[in-house]
């Protein structure tokens, strides 16, 4: 499903089948989830190919690395190259971009001497549904700050969020809401939390987040369009008092959320500001910019 006999992936300096490339059972990254990750995506414009916020993705996959400890001297623009590249050589235009750090054999708790980054991607093609989420409080709730780097997407952290995913799915609602440490609200498992009151936006403050970039986006657009939003510490109360709420992230994009266990939202999705950001993310990413790297 995510490549086929054609498929070329990039590992290490070379461009090479997927079918025909290996790592190693000894790693790091497999053993104890030591390796950071991103999740990109590219989207068909009438200009070409754009690769939508390259740079940002580029600069926090560098900081993953950095915050964790883990040796890696790819530049940006150098990531972004390669990235265009490897569209290009998959003839892909609409696709999901995942580039991989991970770490060399090593079975002792150290960092690591060596990394291999690997990228490779696959065909995702626009979603045009006006599927709404039903959420589920999860039971488990995001990693503490202090036991992890929350701001760096390291691939360890993911299994809290396929915990409480899969508990949410068991349980036969779409997707998981998870509440922080101290019981404020945080996030989805792989999505940034907004909802909105009296024409305000709200979404949690960073610190017990992943600052996503789409949500700064999201944040931006808001702006653009005169939106108030405020950025803070929030309660369930506050979003069960909330007219309509939606997670955003570079996967889903802009995505309605309908209710939150039996709770569901009152205002209907084409009256809220939430159908308003989704329209205007829509159109940013497929902007006819071809931003290439410089
Ligand atoms: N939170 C988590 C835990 C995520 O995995 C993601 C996806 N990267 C997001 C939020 C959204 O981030 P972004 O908008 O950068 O994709």
């Amino acid at each position: 499903m995510y490549y086929n006999q054609e498929t070329v992936v990039f590992v290490d300096g070379k461009f090479v089948k997927a079918t025909e490339s290996t790592t190693d059972l000894y790693g790091q990254t497999l053993h104890y989830g030591y390796g950071v990750f991103e999740g990109i995506r590219s989207y068909k414009t009438d200009k070409g190919t754009r690769v939508f916020k390259a740079k940002e993705h580029y600069d926090r996959l560098r900081k993953s690395c950095e915050l964790v400890n883990i040796p890696f001297n790819y530049t940006t623009e150098e990531l972004e190259e390669l990235t265009y590249e490897l569209l290009e050589k998959n003839n892909l235009t609409d696709a999901y971009i995942r580039p991989l750090v991970y770490c060399d054999p090593n079975m002792s708790l150290t960092k690591p001497n060596n990394v291999s980054l690997m990228i490779c991607a696959w065909e995702w093609g626009a979603y045009l549904g006006d599927q709404q989420l039903r959420l589920h409080l999860s039971s488990y709730c995001r990693p503490h700050p202090r036991s992890i780097k929350i701001e760096a997407k390291v691939c360890g952290h993911y299994v809290n969020s396929v915990l409480a995913t899969s508990e949410a799915k068991e349980k036969g609602y779409d997707e998981a809401l998870l509440l922080d440490s101290d019981g404020y609200l945080a996030e989805g498992p792989g999505a940034n939390l907004f909802f909105e009151k009296d024409g305000v936006l709200f979404t949690p403050q960073t610190g017990n987040i992943l600052p996503g970039i789409t949500r700064e986006t999201v944040l931006e657009l808001a702006k653009e369009l005169g939106v108030e939003v405020k950025v803070g510490l929030f309660t369930l109360e506050d979003l069960l008092q909330a007219d309509k709420a939606f997670y955003c992230g570079t996967a889903a994009e802009v995505i309605p959320i309908e209710s939150l266990d039996e709770h569901v939202f009152p205002l209907k999705w084409n009256d809220s500001l939430g159908k308003k950001l989704q329209e205007r993310y829509g159109q940013l990413v497929r902007e006819q910019k071809l931003q290439k790297a410089a």
